[in-house]
């Protein structure tokens, strides 16, 4: 039996898989100490915890446990590395070059330092959702103090090329961040290799808990410094004070090891139901897929349904399943996606998009359903849509002709 309504919004958040959970429980009640209390069992019992976490958070990506940040999630982990380098190297210059596609907490973060100085500098991304590296070198300046450029995109899943990013940003001088939080824990992610300096991640991205990620930040080769963002007790190194969330940082830990263990299994899984689900649908006239093919994400397909309204389509379904359109709130407004916007879509491509984001829970059964409700939808709210009627007409007309 299928538990309705089926989830597939994993790029959204995803639940605490049952193992974390386990793990995390007896730091509420039982280990409740303060990680930083230094004079008693409690602390230590807190710390120890912590230490290991961060070990099994540093093993997952390729980092050293010094390297590892704690911080309340990807949004804050974006910050900082941001605006922690902006003030740092404020000495060497105010140059930021990020891209279009990027989360908001990385835009929203660059659009807050330019009103305090910042020059930044927008790359586009092609049709296929990636930048060019070419264009990326050639908008270095002297003054140019970061690269911030994410590692898989949230809403299509293409990967950005991290390894020629990472070796111009080497080549000029100039310090790499990516926000990784859709990357880590899916696909193998390694600092080293990659040539990473920052990296920013969260928990609940990878069946951990809500409220808890954490920032890698370089110690040698360059030795990257930050700006705290949060001042206080002088925590996690002075980058980041404030009472650590014990429980949390036990299940972002429990997290990244399970990830390590099961990722390749996992994905290949994913891959495949991921593949079923697209080659169904994509069947369907009038379909494309929004983003590069091959270079992305496993677990994630978006396909725009020509000629429908995505709102109208998911409120149709939203009984029997979960998941994101190509709109978002703002305000009052449905905005067309600013990501699926700057692949070249129109405003009503954008709004006819759906996001299907498949996760370690989601079934064959699922897919199933999944393809056969959708396929249902989209052929009812076609036969009510005027447009369609019309690109019918067009298309009957074509081969008269
Ligand atoms: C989810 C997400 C974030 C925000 O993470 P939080 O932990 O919810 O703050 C940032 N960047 C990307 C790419 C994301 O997918």
């Amino acid at each position: 039996m299928l538990k309705l309504p089926v989830y597939l919004d994993y790029n959204a958040t995803t639940p605490v898989d049952p193992r974390v959970l386990e793990a995390m429980l007896p730091y509420f009640t039982q280990h409740f100490g303060n990680a930083a209390s230094r004079n008693h069992a409690f602390g230590w019992e807190a710390e120890e915890a912590v230490d290991y976490a961060r070990e099994q958070v540093a093993k997952l990506v390729g980092a050293e446990t010094k390297e590892i940040i704690f911080t309340s999630g990807a949004t804050e982990s974006d910050n900082l590395a941001i605006k922690g380098v902006f003030e740092m190297y404020a000495g060497k210059g105010n140059h930021i070059i990020t891209c279009v596609t990027e989360h908001k907490a990385v835009l929203d973060t660059c659009n807050h330092l330019e009103k305090l100085g910042a020059s930044v500098t927008c790359l586009p991304v092609h049709e296929d959702g990636l930048i060019d590296p070419a264009e990326l070198e050639a908008a270095i300046r002297p003054e140019t103090i970061l690269i911030a450029i994410m590692y898989a995109n949230n809403e299509i899943g293409v990967l950005q090329p991290v390894k020629e990013i990472s070796a111009i940003a080497r080549k000029h001088g100039v310090l790499f961040f990516t926000d990784a939080t859709q990357a880590v824990g899916k696909i193998p992610v390694n600092v080293q290799e990659d040539g990473i300096d920052i990296m920013a991640f969260s928990a609940h991205k990878i069946y951990g808990p809500k409220g808890v990620g954490a920032l890698y930040v370089r110690r040698k080769s360059p030795r990257v410094r930050l700006t705290a963002q949060m001042d206080g007790g002088g925590h996690e190194r002075g980058m980041r004070s404030g009472t650590l969330n014990v429980p949390g940082i036990v299940g972002l830990g429990k997290a990244c090891e399970l990830c390590r263990l099961e990722m390749g299994e996992e994905s290949k899984r994913l891959k495949a139901l991921r593949d079923n689900l697209e080659d169904a649908l994509l069947g369907l006239e009038a379909t494309q897929l929004n983003g590069h093919k091959e270079q992305r994400l496993p677990h994630l397909s978006n396909i725009s349904f020509k000629y429908i309204e995505g709102e109208a389509l998911i409120m149709s379904f939203s009984k029997y399943m979960a998941l994101s359109t190509g709109s978002a709130c703002t305000s009052a407004s449905m905005e067309p996606s600013y990501v699926l916007k700057a692949l070249g879509n129109t405003d009503e491509t954008a709004h006819a998009s759906l996001r299907f984001g498949l996760g370690r829970f989601t079934t064959a059964e699922e897919v199933a359903f999944a393809i056969e409700q959708i396929t249902a939808a989209v052929n009812k709210q076609r036969e009510l849509s005027p447009t369609w009627e019309m690109y019918k007409e067009g298309a009957r007309l074509n081969s008269v002709e």
